[in-house]
C-alpha cells in the first residue's frame, strides 16, 4: 500500500530466474471509496431521469402534433419507471439493513417458487425470445426466507434475461448435500469481463452504465442478492465467460 495506490506483487521463480509481477489494483480501492459516497450516488442516479423528464414535459406543453406528444409521453413514462425501480431497490436495501428485518426461515417448494418468478418475468423474455428453463426437481424442499429468497432469485433471473442474446436460454437448477443447498442461475448471454467480476456485487457498479440504464437497471440488484444471501449465512458468486454467458451460484445452509 503506497499512499492511496495499491499494488499486488507476485514473485515467481522460473528456471532459476526470478520474475516479479506487479499489478496495480488501485481502481478497486478507488471504487470502494466511491461506494461510501452513497448519497452522492443516489442523487446522481436521480438527476438524469429528472432532467430528461423535465424537458419531455416542457416539449409536451408546447407540442401540437399528437404523434410527437405520444413519443414524449413514452419517454417520460420510461424515466418514471426508472426512478420507481430505483426507489424500490433503495427501499429493499434499507429494509434489509434495518435491524428489525430478520430472516424468517421456513421449508417450501423451490420448484414452485421458480415457476412463479418465471411467470412474473415472462413479459421480459418476449423481445429477444428468451427461453426460461426450470430444472429444479419437483417438490424440492428449501429452507429459507421465502419472500427474501424470491427477491434475490428474481434479481438474478431478471439479469439473466436482460443481459442475454437473441433466442438465449436461462436455466435454473438446485442441488442439495447434507449441509448446503446450491441454487444456480445460468444464462447464454453477453458474459462479464474478468476484471469486473470482483465489483459487480457492489452498489451502483455496472459493467456498462448506459446499457444497463437503457434496459432498466439500477446497479443495486446484485448488492441486494448479496445482502439476502449473507443474511441466510450463505455465499453468492459467479462464473462467467465474456460472450458466452454467466452462471450465478447461491449456496445456503440447510438448517
Ligand atoms: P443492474 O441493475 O445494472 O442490472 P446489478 O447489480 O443487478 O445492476 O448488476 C450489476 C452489473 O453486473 C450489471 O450492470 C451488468 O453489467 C452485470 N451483470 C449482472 N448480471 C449479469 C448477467 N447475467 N450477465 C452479464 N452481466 C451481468
Amino acid at each position: 500500500n503506497i499512499d492511496n495506490q495499491k499494488y499486488l506483487i507476485n514473485v515467481y521463480r522460473i528456471e532459476g530466474k526470478k520474475i516479479i509481477h506487479i499489478q496495480d489494483i488501485t481502481p478497486f480501492e478507488v471504487y470502494k471509496q466511491a461506494k461510501k459516497d452513497f448519497v452522492s450516488n443516489v442523487s446522481h442516479e436521480l438527476k438524469t431521469p429528472i432532467s430528461v423528464l423535465k424537458s419531455a414535459v416542457e416539449t409536451i406543453e408546447e407540442e401540437k402534433d399528437p404523434v410527437m406528444i405520444k413519443k414524449f409521453v413514452n419517454i417520460a413514462k420510461k424515466r418514471i419507471e426508472q426512478m420507481d425501480h430505483l426507489i424500490n431497490d433503495l427501499l429493499i436495501l434499507a429494509r434489509l439493513e434495518s435491524q428489525e428485518d430478520q430472516v424468517k426461515k421456513e421449508r417450501y417448494d423451490l420448484h414452485k417458487q421458480i415457476e412463479e418468478i418465471f411467470e412474473d418475468l415472462k413479459h421480459l423474455t418476449e423481445e429477444k425470445e428468451i427461453q426460461l428453463i426450470n430444472q429444479v426437481p419437483n417438490k424440492f424442499d428449501v429452507y429459507a426466507d421465502e419472500q427474501k429468497l424470491s427477491i434475490a432469485l428474481k434479481n438474478l433471473i431478471e439479469n439473466a434475461i436482460k443481459y442475454n442474446k437473441q433466442n438465449g436460454k436461462v436455466i435454473v437448477k438446485a442441488v442439495k448435500d447434507s449441509k448446503y443447498t446450491t441454487i444456480t442461475v445460468e444464462d447464454t448471454g453477453i458474459g462479464i469481463p474478468e476484471e469486473s467480476i470482483p465489483l459487480i456485487f457492489e452498489r451502483f457498479y455496472r459493467v456498462d452504465k448506459s446499457r444497463s440504464r437503457n434496459i432498466g437497471g439500477t446497479g443495486l440488484g446484485l448488492s441486494i442478492v448479496k445482502h439476502i444471501t449473507e443474511a441466510h449465512k450463505g455465499k453468492v458468486w459467479v462464473e462467467s465467460k465474456l460472450g458466452e454467458g454467466s452462471k450465478f451460484f447461491i449456496k445456503i445452509p440447510n438448517t
